[in-house]
């Protein structure tokens, strides 16, 4: 039988394992904190938990984070792309940033994606498997081992759509509030437009923040380029992000990657302040990474659209270039890791 992975469970967890193995609640309570507070992965460096105790955790359980099998650094900016690999051989990628107040990280919330946008190297090959909330901790765990710091931030904007795999992604957030200290107010959820898992996102009573993958204000060329808008047109995913803002007070951030030809013409500035004008916005741009595998091509005009954007009373900023050095649009490494 395949050993359970206890990282990433919480307190309660823990108890519960343990009465079920005929322990005493309290040794749930060590393990948390062994793990957690100690880092200490390996059963018998718990020195306060005795020998039988360790002998049948080692029989059948393991502490594990997963294998980081490529990192690559950006020597500019510092900015470290990881590749995780977890034990049944799926790989996501996470993506650490410095910034002067801390480190954010950028995770990953399913091993490709189903939601078929058009520039994205993540869906590619479709959705393999969701993560589990545990999964999405041992990306964080990874990174605060591997840089030797705490994570302050998180950004769910790596491979796959978390609102297709809401339970995970909430206990995730709970969990790292909980285990790693990280508060909701820290925490940026990413959506492609799923309606109705914004709907329901806003009845969560979270005070994380949300992003809303725009791309264009015009439901014909949005469709082009997220198939998903299909399902959920434009006019009702504005109606669900100003009800988000009514529900939570958090003001919604639009992301638009900039595609030459595509969204970057001075129609796209006139409608999109028709959509957004008077309304709590942000605009995040985002220069397009090329994927080899698509025809799109990064906008020629990112700093005019953004100085087009602001004349229109608009609130733009272009997203920080992070690790333009180690390439790689999203997806991309886990893809070339596999060969596909
Ligand atoms: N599924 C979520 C989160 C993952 S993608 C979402 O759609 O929001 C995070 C952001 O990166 C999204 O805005 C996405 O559209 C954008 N993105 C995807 N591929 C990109 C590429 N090749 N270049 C620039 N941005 C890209």
């Amino acid at each position: 039988m395949e050993k359970k992975n206890l990282y990433g469970l919480d307190q309660k967890q823990l108890k519960a394992i343990m009465k079920e193995i005929g322990e005493k609640p309290f040794r749930g309570s060590q393990i948390y904190d062994w793990i957690y507070k100690n880092r200490v992965y390996d059963f018998k460096n718990m020195k306060n938990l005795p020998a039988s105790l360790i002998d049948k955790l080692e029989k059948d359980y393991t502490v594990s984070l997963g294998e980081v099998i490529r990192k690559q650094k950006d020597p500019e900016d510092g900015t470290v792309k990881y590749l995780l690999e977890y034990p049944d051989g799926e790989r996501v990628e996470s993506v650490l940033m410095k910034y002067p107040h801390g480190q954010s990280l950028c995770i990953s919330s399913q091993v490709g994606c189903n939601m078929g946008c058009t520039f994205c190297a993540s869906g590619l090959g479709g959705k393999v498997r969701n993560l589990t909330a545990e999964e999405m901790l041992m990306e964080v765990a990874n990174a605060e081992k591997d840089s030797g710091e705490r994570v302050s931030n998180i950004v769910l904007m790596g491979m796959g759509e978390p609102l297709d795999n809401f339970d995970e992604v909430m206990s995730f957030i709970k969990k790292a509030n909980e285990i790693l200290g990280i508060g909701q107010r820290h925490i940026t959820l990413s959506t492609c437009g799923l309606v109705p898992g914004i709907r329901k996102l806003a009845n969560q009573d979270l005070q994380i923040g949300l992003a809303v993958s725009l791309h264009s204000p015009f439901q014909e060329d949005r469709a082009k380029l997220m198939p998903v808008a299909k399902a959920y047109p434009v006019p009702e995913l504005m109606q669900a992000c100003e009800d988000y803002f009514d529900k939570t007070g958090r003001r919604v951030t639009f992301e638009y990657t900039l595609i030459d030809g595509k969204n970057d013409r001075p129609e796209d500035v006139a409608e999109l302040k028709k959509l957004l004008k008077g309304h709590p916005h942000h605009i995040n741009l985002i220069p397009l990474n090329d994927v080899t595998e698509t025809d799109h091509k990064r906008s020629k005009n990112v700093n005019k659209f953004a100085a087009e954007l602001k004349k229109a009373g608009l609130n733009a900023t272009i997203r920080r270039k992070n690790g333009s050095n180690i390439d790689a649009a999203c997806g991309q490494l886990r893809r070339n890791s596999r060969g596909i």
